[in-house]
């Protein structure tokens, strides 16, 4: 907890965008103090490209600047589609009620006087730190549920739902570009015989192993995933049926080759599958292609299992 508190630390960057040198000076020492790293920049333009360049999430912002000013950098920052929120202190000289007004409409979080005394230059900065570190844990949050939401939790693999989705989205657009889309339907095989052999959680971990090597032995642009219980398709876009069986061989011997290891048992694993294309046969959309490919997947077990068939032949 400690040393990851000590390293948040280190790597927050905070930017100093002031076109007084004495000034910046001042700032960077207050945050140099408190372990963070400053960044400077003399005029709006070079603060910009430091903000392209290292990313700072605090930016501590003088109002007057030559080539852009303090709410021209402040609106183009909101206005840029950043997923990362940056925490924006406005520098202003001391009566200057309409920068500051001005500035906090700019889309500025937080505005300082100066001068300032150290002190409460240190608190602000914290308050600003504090922001980010609650906008990054729900950020954190946001996509851990987004993963768990199109992720099977057992495998790792893409779930039902969004295998699915890969293949809508697939298909439509290789009937746009008129390219090809193969599909693989996978069921391993006597699987429930593996449970009763071996336990439930020696299937579990053959199911997970099993998920690895497929993905492993795929292109990155295919996808798979885990359509049922011990059922996985597998969505390969701009893949004739030709190529589609080179995977499907590529696979068998995969799972085949070697037995997974479960306390001290080898498991031997074999999986039949099933092979479609939307070049092979008119398959009427999803649904007819996925129905093709199961289908050529039950001739692949009823032909002897450890095997792929190709639907239309
Ligand atoms: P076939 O070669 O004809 O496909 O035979 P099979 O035994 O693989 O097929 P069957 O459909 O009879 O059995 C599938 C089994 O898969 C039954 C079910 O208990 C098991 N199963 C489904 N999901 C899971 C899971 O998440 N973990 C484990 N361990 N087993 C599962
Ligand atoms: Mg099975
Ligand atoms: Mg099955």
């Amino acid at each position: 907890m400690i040393r990851i508190q000590a390293e948040g630390k280190r790597h927050m960057k905070v930017l100093i965008a002031d076109d007084d040198k004495l000034s910046r000076l001042l700032v960077k020492d207050i945050v140099t103090s408190m372990g963070y790293e400053a960044l400077e920049a003399a005029d709006g333009e070079r603060a910009w490209q430091v903000l392209q360049e290292h990313s700072p999430r605090l930016v501590v912002l003088d109002w007057i600047m030559p080539q852009m000013d303090g709410t021209e950098l402040c609106k183009r920052i909101r206005s840029s589609d950043d997923e990362n929120y940056r925490y924006i202190i406005l520098l202003t000289g001391r009566n200057s009620k309409e920068d500051i007004i001005a500035g906090l409409n700019a889309g500025a979080d937080d505005y300082i006087t100066k001068p300032f005394i150290p002190q409460e230059f240190e608190m602000r900065l914290k308050v600003g730190k504090r922001i980010l570190e609650l906008q990054q844990s729900l950020q954190e949050a946001l996509e851990k549920q987004r993963y768990m939401a199109q992720h099977d939790a057992l495998t790792g693999i893409l779930n039902r739902g969004e295998i699915i989705k890969v293949l809508e989205k697939e298909l439509n657009r290789a009937e746009r570009q008129n390219d090809k889309l193969s599909l693989i339907m996978g069921d391993l095989d006597h699987f429930k015989q593996i449970n009763d052999t071996y336990g439930h959680m020696a299937g579990d971990t053959v199911l997970a192993e099993t998920a690895q090597r497929m993905k492993n032995t795929l292109r990155t642009y295919d996808s798979v995933g885990r359509y049922g219980g011990e059922e996985f398709l597998l969505v390969l876009p701009g893949c004739a049926i030709e190529e589609a069986q080179l995977i499907a061989r590529r696979l068998l011997n995969v799972i085949k080759s070697q037995p997974v290891l479960f306390n001290n048992n080898n498991i031997p694993v074999t999986i039949s599958l099933g092979l479609a294309s939307n070049d092979t046969a008119d398959h009427a959309g999803i649904k007819g292609i996925v129905q093709a490919a199961d289908f050529a997947m039950y001739q692949a077990k009823q032909n002897g299992r450890n095997r792929y068939e190709v639907a239309g032949y």
